[in-house]
């Protein structure tokens, strides 16, 4: 299982076995919805852009 730290909180987020870039996961802790930039180590940070949908894209196809 991988992990990356919240940018916001310092939180340790776990974002799944097969994480990808440009997936968002949120903070357990305060909330934060973020992106994964990079995959190793992985990383995560605040989205670019603000999307008006709150979807997740959770699926493993
Ligand atoms: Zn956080």
């Amino acid at each position: 299982m991988a992990a990356a730290e919240c940018p916001s909180c310092g939180a340790m987020l776990e974002v799944g076995r097969k994480p990808k870039i440009g997936q968002t996961v949120r903070c357990f802790d305060c909330d934060t919805r973020l992106e994964i930039v990079w995959l190793d180590p992985v990383e995560l940070d605040w989205p670019a852009e603000e999307y008006e949908m709150d979807y997740e894209e959770e699926e493993d196809w």
